[in-house]
Parts: C-alpha cells; structure tokens; sequence
C-alpha cells in the first residue's frame, strides 16, 4: 500500500469522501488516505491528524514526498481537538477500534459542526459507533463489510439527514444495511464470531456459578440467539 495505491480496506472509505469536501482524517498515520484523495483529484483540502509522534512524522513526510504541503495539513493532536467548527465537511476515522472511534467522536464533538458526513472504519465493535451515532442524530446511510488479508472490515458512513430511522437491537448489532445485504463476507464474519463466542461460553462454564458468571452467560447467549437467528 503506498498513498498512489490504497488497500482495499481504505479505498472503500476513500469511495464515500464526498467530491470537493474538506476532509479531516484523524488517526492517518502515514496520511495515504488524504494524499490518496488529494492525487486522484476528487478533493483539494485535507487535515491529516495523528496523536503519536512516529506516525506524525510519517504523515509530515508523505505529504512532503508527494509534494501536498499546500493541500494538506498534519496537525499533531488527540481525536477531532485537531480541527475547529466549521473547517471540514467530512471526517474520517479508519483503522482503529469502534470503542475507540466513538470515544473521539464524543470527546470531539463540539468540533463537528459544518461537518455532514462521517466515515468510520472499525476494525472491532461497529455498534459501539452506531449506538454513538444514534444517540447524536447521524443517520447511517451506507454500510460496507469487506475482506483483506483474512481480516473482516466494516465501513460505516453516516450523515446529517433530516429523516432519522430508529435502528433496533439487531440493526445496531449487525449494521441496518449489512444484515439486508446479508453478504457471504457479512455471514463469515458473524460465524467467526458465534465459534469465538462458544470458546467464551466453555470457559465461563468451567470457572464456576458466581452471580457474575451467571449475568455474562446470560448475555453472551442473548447475543448468540441474536447470531443465530440473523444468519440462519
Ligand atoms: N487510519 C490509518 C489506516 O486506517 O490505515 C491508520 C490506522 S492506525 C492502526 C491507527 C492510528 O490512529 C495510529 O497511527 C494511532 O497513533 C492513531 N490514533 C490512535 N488514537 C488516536 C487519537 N485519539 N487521535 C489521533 N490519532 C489516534
């Protein structure tokens, strides 16, 4: 992967950047995504925000090697504090875990303003963003799942539409559009999971009857149902 050719994992959060937006990429490491973006043209502003000083370095470099220091700015900084209301219009977050993607966006949000739309990659957990994104008024508006490298990835974009859609238990745990779509990617994935699930179920079997044993079995077996039922 070089910022000329992007993984499949990120070429398919590139395809949701909107033509001509202001993207703020938080968590760009070596920043191919905005030079990406930049080279093919589809935008010509970017901010590439990384917190570790390694990975800032990389994305100064990048944009210095392809020649984008007049399009994009790496600003060194934790989540969304790297931008001010109204500089962007659309954020991406890739790579990262849901907990961790939902966490920047609320400890960032007063920073959304003037942005419409989202575009997250969790490499765990999507309904911790879509629970996130739920209870702040983004409605999801297309979902992606995807495999690269024996590893499942979904993408999860959202905008700022005056319709909202409730999303239930299923539609938060399995992606309102991914569990219509019910690809094969969608059913290896939810399989993987409900293996990985059975392993947790035996351990917490053997390790005895505590209150708190009890309660995580419950929960884990309402999620399997929830599993089984969806991939049937
Ligand atoms: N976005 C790139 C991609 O998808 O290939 C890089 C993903 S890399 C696994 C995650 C990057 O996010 C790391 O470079 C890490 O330092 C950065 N990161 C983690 N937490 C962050 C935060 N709160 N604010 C900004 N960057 C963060």
């Amino acid at each position: 992967m070089n910022s000329s050719q992007l993984s499949k994992r990120l070429e398919t959060v590139a395809k949701y950047v909107p033509a001509g937006a202001i993207v703020a990429d938080i968590g760009s490491d070596h920043a191919y995504l905005p030079c990406y973006l930049v080279k093919s043209g589809k935008i010509t502003k970017a901010v590439a925000g990384e917190i570790v000083e390694g990975p800032f370095q990389s994305a100064v470099s990048q944009v210095q090697e392809d020649g984008l220091t007049d399009h994009i700015e790496v600003r060194k900084g934790s989540g969304l504090s790297v931008i001010t209301p109204n500089e962007v219009t659309a954020v991406t977050i890739a790579g990262m875990g849901g907990p961790l993607i939902a966490d920047i966006l609320e400890t960032g949000k007063q920073s959304l303003p003037g942005v419409q739309r989202l575009i997250l990659q969790p490499n765990i957990s999507g309904i911790s963003i879509r629970l996130w994104l739920q209870e702040n008024g983004w409605t999801i508006t297309k979902e992606e799942i995807l495999e690269e490298d024996q590893k499942i990835y979904e993408v999860i974009v959202a905008d700022l539409t005056i319709e909202k859609k409730p999303l239930n238990a299923q539609d938060l745990l399995f992606g309102p559009y991914l569990r219509v779509e019910k690809s094969a990617v969608f059913k290896k994935k939810w399989l993987q999971e409900l293996a990985q699930m059975r392993k947790i179920k035996k351990q917490i079997e053997t390790s005895g009857q505590s209150e708190k044993n009890l309660e995580r079995l419950r929960e884990l077996e309402e999620k399997m149902r929830l599993i089984e039922e969806e991939i049937k």
